[in-house]
């Protein structure tokens, strides 16, 4: 047996590896037991979601964010074209992506503070209004408990606000002084016992990052046990403190999905634009390594050139929702079909 099936063995077991098994399997481990590991993680994403691959329609809907952090490439400081949709905007870009099969919306933004509790929550009532068989996603960063309140109460069902890292001394390297990880942990507690279905996440390589930050990060979902995790390399944008920092690994991103599937078998598990970005056929690899949702872009033309968190961030081809049919067959040439459906975790169809 070797040290890679011996943790794998481990995972699905439902314990949680030491620190030494850990930092094994997510080093340089030899090819052979790498696809070892992609494969047990997709067996047992098959266990639970059959061949089924959600789609969630991504709508950037602002590129204007109060928030400065270090990495970002729409950060307060960037001089770049801001933008936002109108109300009217977002219901098209809905209604383009239901004729095209997506039954779940994701609105992400920036933090930007037009979008108070009043206008936020028009929109999600209108969404909520016009596509009553849909779940509505936010990812609008950091806000009170009384606004995530009533955000749910309009209609919202999940929210992503990935917690970038579960260190708090490695969250003050990328975050500025005024941003604080409580907060952020805090948001991240109050959204779960709101009853939202809620992802935390992290980058990939973010500079300062070690192997035992991962560990943490990986120590972090296995206890909060969120329904989903959105993770990708960090991927350098010009114009930021971090600009000239390496990006993050791809094969290492790929590890982490695998492990974290293993650990969590019915989570929502997105292969990420930042994926897809770092690396050729990074999202088709992301489903191999056992990732199920994938979040083609639903945003105007327009929206999608300004909401440039990264350099070279793709919006086209796969990435973009019209291009669905093009996406499906990818998706089909490895066995994979794309449902039209909520796909929500099993965990809470059956509460
Ligand atoms: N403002 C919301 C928030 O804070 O959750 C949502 C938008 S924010 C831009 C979405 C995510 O993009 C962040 O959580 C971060 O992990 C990711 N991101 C930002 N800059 C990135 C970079 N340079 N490389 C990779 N991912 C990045």
């Amino acid at each position: 047996m070797t040290e890679t099936e011996r943790i794998v063995e481990k995972l699905n077991r439902g314990v949680f590896p030491r620190v030494s098994e850990l930092e094994y399997i997510l080093g340089d481990i030899p090819a052979e037991e790498e696809e070892f590991l992609f494969g047990a993680a997709r067996r047992t994403a098959k266990s639970v979601f059959g061949n089924k691959v959600y789609i969630r329609g991504l709508i950037e809907f602002t590129n204007f964010c109060r928030n400065d952090c270090l990495y970002c490439g729409i950060r307060r400081s960037q001089s770049i074209t801001r933008y936002r949709l109108t109300e009217k905007e977002i219901l098209e870009c809905c209604k383009e992506g239901y004729d095209l099969g997506f039954r779940t919306f994701v609105l992400q933004g920036g933090e930007d503070p037009w979008f108070n509790d009043s206008r936020l929550v028009h929109t999600v009532s209108a969404i909520r209004g016009r596509f009553p068989d849909c779940a509505i996603t936010l990812s609008v960063g950091e806000r009170s408990r009384e606004s995530y309140r009533v955000l749910k109460e309009a209609g919202a069902d999940r929210f992503l606000l990935r917690h970038e890292t579960a260190d708090c001394n490695h969250y003050g390297k990328l975050h500025p002084g005024e941003m604080s990880f409580e907060n952020r942990m805090e948001c991240l507690r109050s959204l779960r016992e709101l009853g939202y279905q809620t992802g935390c996440g992290f980058m990939v390589g973010s500079p300062y990052q070690t192997m035992e930050n991962l560990i943490e990060d990986l120590r972090f979902i296995w206890e909060f046990k969120p329904a989903m995790v959105g993770i990708g390399p960090f991927i350098p944008a010009k114009g930021t403190p971090f600009e000239h920092e390496p990006k993050g690994s791809a094969e290492l991103t790929l590890r982490l999905l695998s492990v974290i599937r293993l650990m969590r078998p019915d989570l929502l598990l997105p292969a990420t634009t930042a994926l897809g970005t770092a690396a050729e056929d990074g999202r088709t690899r992301g489903i191999l390594a056992g990732a199920n949702v994938i979040m083609p872009n639903l945003s105007p033309e327009n929206a999608r050139k300004n909401y440039s968190l990264y350099d070279n961030k793709l919006n086209t081809g796969c990435e973009a929702a019209e291009n669905l049919a093009q996406l499906k067959a990818s998706m089909a040439e490895i066995g994979y079909e794309i449902v039209t459906d909520r796909g929500d975790s099993p965990a809470y169809i059956n509460g």
